[in-house]
């Protein structure tokens, strides 16, 4: 994990270095407030060690940018001072510092105050990535979807940028659990999501839509991409074999594509893709339809 110790002074910050060598951290200097809410944005630390008195700016005021700002807001921060007030302790608590280390450093003391702000920090993120993961088939739940969604698309506002969205929905799926069981319906799904996850770039976020829906975030993507990604992925759910019993469960998915060619907002891409994928269920199922023209594939390998 990464420490970043924020501190005008050059000897606290070699103190601060020296205390915390046993510890299997990585660490990073910053000599002013300006320069540590830089490295903060830059390196993503796990815990930022904050000297409360700087010349340029005070430790209150980078702690107060630093949780205002939605990429640094869950770094913890303990901050460092020479000052016994209990004024000021309370005061950096209350600007969201999770704890306080009085200079001069007890080397135990801050090593210990640091190992558990670490611990804490650990966990969170645990959370944090749980509760973007969708448990069955490992894949971002549309929860994280939605938010990468989100930045996608405050990136290609700024940067005159494009992206693809791709829908799919497996055909029949309802058959399969009537017939079969729902544990084999889990099976399915896994199988499937590692299908579309196979056929991705790594830029590319596949994702749990929602009960036998699938969703796939293409950045940088337009129709055609968006098209001949969903293709790829039809023809490897296809080839899926899932076993029950003496049977070779098989399935086939239909796939819509919008993308942000015309739309002005980032939930009409998704519209865009959840139409198309709606006469591609009407075209026959185990195709691919665009927000645009007609069905590009009419395979018909359906089970
Ligand atoms: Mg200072």
């Amino acid at each position: 994990m990464k420490v970043l110790i924020v501190d005008d002074s050059p000897e606290a910050l070699a103190v601060a270095k020296v205390r915390l060598a046993k510890e299997r951290v990585d660490i990073v200097c910053a000599g002013s407030g300006r320069d540590g809410l830089h490295a903060a944005k830059e390196e993503n630390p796990d815990l930022v060690l904050l000297d409360l008195d700087m010349p340029d700016m005070t430790g209150f005021e980078v702690c107060r940018q630093l949780k205002s700002a939605p990429e640094t807001c869950m770094i913890p921060i303990i901050f460092l001072t020479a000052s016994e007030s209990c004024e000021d302790k309370i005061k950096g608590l209350d600007f969201g510092a999770v704890d306080y280390v009085t200079k001069p450093f007890d080397a135990y003391e801050l090593r210990a105050r640091v190992r558990a702000a670490l611990r804490t920090k650990h966990l969170q993120d645990l959370l944090v990535e749980y509760a973007q993961v969708d448990p069955l088939t490992g894949l971002a739940n549309r929860r994280a979807l939605m938010e990468r969604m989100q930045q996608e698309w405050a990136r290609i506002r700024r940067h005159d940028g494009s992206l693809a969205f791709v829908m799919i929905d497996i055909d029949h799926f309802k058959r399969v659990n009537d017939n079969y069981g729902h544990q084999v319906g889990d099976r399915v799904l896994c199988e499937v999501a590692r299908a579309i996850a196979r056929e991705c770039r790594e830029s590319d976020v596949p994702a749990r839509y929602g009960g036998e829906e699938f969703g796939i975030l293409v950045p940088d993507g337009n129709l055609e991409s968006g098209a001949m990604l969903a293709e790829r992925c039809r023809q490897s759910i296809v080839n899926i074999r899932v076993q029950s019993d003496d049977d070779d469960v098989r399935v086939t998915a239909s796939f819509g594509v919008g993308d942000s060619s015309e739309a002005n907002l980032s939930e009409e891409v998704i519209e865009q893709a959840d139409e198309a994928l709606y006469r591609a269920k009407h075209a026959g199922r185990n195709c691919v339809e665009t927000s645009a023209r007609g069905a590009i594939d009419h395979s018909v390998d359906a089970a």
